[in-house]
């Protein structure tokens, strides 16, 4: 993105790629339909990146989600808005728009370099690009953006080496993390391990006083998700601070206790009462063998426990999955680090852009968006300098 609107600009821009070809990560994206963006609005929007709110506020004044869905449309790839009010292209993948919008950059001149790896500066500060037979060349450009990625998925390219390079340059970077990610439990012995694999859905989820909607899945190592994943900022950061997280589950949001423990009064003597929950609770399998494997025979057969539980299931997480299996990363290059446009201040003429900074925000779009953006402001930036120069 920051290629294209330099060559708009008409600027000459070389892309150095270190994997054989480009963009895997927006490829891996589009497994699972490439939500592109999200439609709320721009005030909504924006709150969704934490501590930094007003400063990607002031990004999508430049580059907002609507110009995100007019440039796929002029790349001849749609979108449209999916009932949760998340964006895709209407092909539901990444391969077609990224076919479109490559075969547009060279059009444009783009000079694409796959397989060639930056790897640091020799003594004159010049850029050491490591080539596809391991030769390293030397390239010396007016202005240039680094815009590496995190390290989640580094079979994609994103493998976080460009940390050790940077911090040589007294540049602060917060460490990298996992975001997004799975969380890891120990599960009671009695946990069936027939549940894993298995999700929960129209649950919601709490941590403190924040509370999300959505679907969880069991798995052998503890919870994934789209709940899980809105909040793994804070599950993490609770983690951090005490070194574990009390989410609460409740398994029917739907029914207030009250309602859930008359269900439970009304049942019949004699009739089972894991068939009760499943048939007139609308317990599923999964979610009643978690609710007795952290019960006991007499919380389980007492109603006002049992509704408690039903209500608000107590999990305990230890740990982040590794970053390796987490969809983005928090932590990189601090914004202190950097002016306005996102300048090295330690490095004039070298910008940064992407997961590779300090700032995370959930699924839902946010993250693409938010590269996005930054990618077209840090090109302005770019202009600027060698205005400037
Ligand atoms: C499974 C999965 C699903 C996702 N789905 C979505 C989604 O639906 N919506 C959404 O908004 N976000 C999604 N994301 C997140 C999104 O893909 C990333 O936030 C985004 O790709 C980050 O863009 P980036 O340009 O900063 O880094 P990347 O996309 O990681 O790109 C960095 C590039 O730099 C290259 N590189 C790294 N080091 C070097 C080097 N030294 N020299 C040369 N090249 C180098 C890498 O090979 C890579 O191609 C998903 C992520 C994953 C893992």
């Amino acid at each position: 993105m920051a290629a294209q609107n330099l060559l708009k600009l008409g600027h000459r821009v070389s892309l150095y790629e270190a994997k054989p070809s480009l963009a895997r990560k927006f490829q891996l994206a589009g497994r699972g339909g490439l939500n592109l963006t999200h439609s709320e609005p721009i005030g909504h929007f924006t709150e969704k990146y934490f501590e930094n709110s007003s400063f990607f506020a002031s990004l999508f004044d430049r580059f907002s989600p609507q110009d995100l869905r007019n440039f796929c449309h002029q790349l001849g790839q749609d979108t449209f808005v999916g009932s949760s009010g998340r964006v895709f292209p209407k092909k539901f993948k990444a391969t077609e728009l990224l076919r479109a919008w490559i075969s547009n950059l060279v059009t444009m001149g783009l000079d694409i370099h796959t397989r060639h790896k930056w790897v640091g500066f020799d003594d004159n500060n010049n850029f050491l690009i490591s080539d596809l037979h391991g030769e390293i060349k030397t390239v010396i450009p007016d202005a240039a953006i680094l815009a590496l990625g995190g390290a989640s998925w580094p079979r994609m390219g994103s493998d976080g080496s460009w940390v050790d390079i940077l911090r040589k340059l007294d540049i602060e970077i917060a460490p990298l993390k996992p975001a997004n990610c799975g969380f890891e439990t120990t599960w009671p012995d009695s946990m069936p391990t027939s549940c894993f694999g298995h999700p929960l859905k129209n649950i919601s989820v709490s941590l403190k006083d924040k509370s999300v909607k959505g679907e969880i899945m069991l798995s052998s190592y503890g919870l994934e998700g789209g709940a899980i994943y809105a909040l793994s900022k804070m599950i993490r950061e609770e983690i951090e601070a005490t070194n574990n997280a009390k989410i609460h589950i409740d398994l029917k949001p739907s029914h207030s206790l009250g309602k859930i423990e008359q269900l439970i009064t009304s049942r019949k003597p004699g009739t089972s009462l894991s068939r009760f929950l499943k048939h007139n609770v609308h317990i599923s399998s999964p979610a009643l063998e978690l609710l007795k494997a952290y019960s006991s025979k007499e919380q389980f057969n007492s109603p006002t426990p049992l509704a408690k539980l039903i209500k608000g299931l107590e999990i305990s997480l230890v740990k982040p999955r590794p970053i390796e299996r987490a969809i983005s990363t928090a932590g990189g290059i601090k914004f202190s680090s950097c002016d306005e446009s996102l300048m090295l201040k330690a490095r004039p003429g070298l910008f940064v852009a992407g997961e590779m900074l300090d700032w995370e925000a959930p699924t839902g779009g946010y993250l693409l968006q938010g590269c996005f953006s930054m990618a077209v402001h840090v090109a302005s930036g770019v202009e600027q300098y060698l205005t400037s120069q």
